[in-house]
């Protein structure tokens, strides 16, 4: 099926060099000591995948995702992160077996996406992973504050959580059967 095969960032957050990690279909586990930059990689992952909210994405300004510079490094000028999905099931629809998605963001606020290095807009990112349970109305990224909130003690904010996720397998499911028709 239609799983993530690689990650690759460079100038995004804490990562001022290029850094490419591959995984595999089965679970991937991210380990590291407090402030190594577990978290932005998720966030890398919702940003690619056309995230606007800086909020989301844990900071105050679209210009927080570049990497601004420790005493040892200077900041950098842009951010850019890439996703690379296996497609062989063709679960996005087009006819590549691999699919790459591109985000780039400069200092002068100047973004570009690109799908198979192709100029695409943000919409058209948007619309790639519509249906398909990824991107940004996907349920595919869990948050630690959203971790929080399923295992909180309050019932009303779990009940919500889990009648949001049946709204959405209703609507899959019906989407599904009509499709066979
Ligand atoms: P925890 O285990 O506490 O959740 P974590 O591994 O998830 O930690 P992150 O939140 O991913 O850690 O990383 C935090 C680090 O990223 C901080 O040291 C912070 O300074 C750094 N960082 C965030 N944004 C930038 C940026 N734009 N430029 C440079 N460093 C940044
Ligand atoms: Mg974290």
């Amino acid at each position: 099926g239609l799983y993530l095969k690689a990650l690759e960032i460079q100038g995004f957050k804490s990562f001022p060099d290029k850094t490419v990690l591959t995984f595999g279909e089965d679970i991937t586990a991210i380990v590291g000591p407090n402030g190594s930059g577990k978290s932005n990689l998720s966030d890398a992952i919702r940003w690619v995948m056309g995230e606007q909210s800086t909020r989301a994405l844990r900071g105050g300004k679209m210009e927080d995702v570049i990497f601004g510079g420790t005493e040892k490094r200077r900041q950098v000028g842009f951010a850019e992160v890439s996703l690379v999905l296996d497609n062989q099931d063709h679960a996005l629809s087009l006819p590549e077996d691999e699919v790459m998605v591109t985000r780039r963001y400069y200092r002068s606020g100047e973004s570009e996406y690109y799908i198979n290095r192709r100029t695409v807009r943000l919409r058209d990112v948007n619309e790639l992973f519509m249906d398909t349970g990824l991107g940004r109305e996907g349920y595919s990224i869990i948050g630690q504050g959203k971790i929080d909130e399923i295992l909180s003690v309050k019932s009303a904010d779990r009940r919500e959580i889990f009648e949001e996720a049946a709204g959405i397998s209703r609507f899959r499911h019906r989407k599904e059967e009509a499709e066979r028709r």
